[in-house]
């Protein structure tokens, strides 16, 4: 993957910004999209820096059009046209159904859901052209199977899966493959936020007896990334230590 430009929604922090160091530490030179941590992303483009690669931040809610936009054009002057885009960044915004208000889902589609629809526009015009893409999407075992009191987050992160769906039978004669990776529990800001108990309670549904960690999320989207996954597309990678088979 030795110089191919990469991007990364919501790079800055957790599993975002393993995705970024692995695909630097993979030859790519990586844009590092960030929202409001711009402090997070400059450390994590310092990091790839140290170790002898390439990156930028880039800020910009990805949820915004026009911030998508100014985000693709300040990539392509820095760097070249977004080769690998990875669909990252995501917020949870939880509750009950009858108690969850229109701005909770709002939110959370818009960030999670028409983000991906955004940059996954702007990047495979790009794609098309240069015959070859890489278009990953983070979706969740959530997505796939409901979650109580996620019915905002399950709905955006089922909705990605049919995006991904989608788009790789539209694009696959071009040589562009689209896919999505499905963690279960990560231990990232998102689920500290859940507190101890919520954490301890989930811990006997994975057969394997703990959280993930962001990296072991970013060697699967390493692996579509790479032309070792030339063959495989419109597939959801689960990645969740078997929570959910
Ligand atoms: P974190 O809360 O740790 O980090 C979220 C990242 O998304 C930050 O970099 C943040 O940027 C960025 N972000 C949030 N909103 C926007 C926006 N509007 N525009 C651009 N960037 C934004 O999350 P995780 O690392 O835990 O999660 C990453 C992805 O993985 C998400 O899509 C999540 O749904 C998914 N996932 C996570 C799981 C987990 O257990 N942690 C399980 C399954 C899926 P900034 O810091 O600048 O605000």
């Amino acid at each position: 993957m030795a110089g191919r430009v990469a991007l990364v929604t919501g790079g800055s922090r957790g599993i975002g910004r393993a995705i970024a160091e692995r695909l630097a530490a993979d030859g790519c030179r990586v844009a590092v999209n960030y929202h409001t941590r711009r402090d997070a992303a400059d450390e994590v483009v310092a990091g790839i820096r140290s170790r002898g690669g390439e990156a930028i931040a880039v800020g910009g809610d990805v949820g915004d059009v026009e911030a998508v936009a100014a985000m693709f054009a300040a990539i392509e002057t820095a760097l070249g046209p977004v080769e690998i885009l990875v669909n990252n960044a995501g917020i949870t915004a939880d509750d009950l159904l009858l108690r969850m208000k229109p701005e909770a889902w709002e939110a959370v589609i818009r960030t999670n859901l028409d983000s991906a629809y955004l940059c996954t526009r702007a990047a495979v015009r790009g794609m098309l052209k240069a015959k070859w893409g890489r278009v990953i999407s983070i979706t969740s075992v959530a997505g796939i199977s409901g979650n109580p009191g996620q019915a905002n987050y399950a709905a955006a992160k089922a909705g990605l899966i049919g995006l991904t769906k989608s788009v790789a039978k539209e694009v696959g004669s071009r040589g562009i493959t689209v896919n999505a990776v499905a963690p279960g529990f990560v231990a990232t800001d998102m689920t500290e936020a859940l507190g101890d108990s919520v954490r301890e309670a989930a811990l006997p549904a994975i057969a394997l007896g703990r959280f993930g960690t962001p990296p072991e999320i970013a060697a699967a989207v390493g692996y579509l990334a790479s032309d070792d996954a030339a063959y495989v597309t419109g597939h959801v990678l689960v990645v969740d230590g078997g929570l959910s088979f």
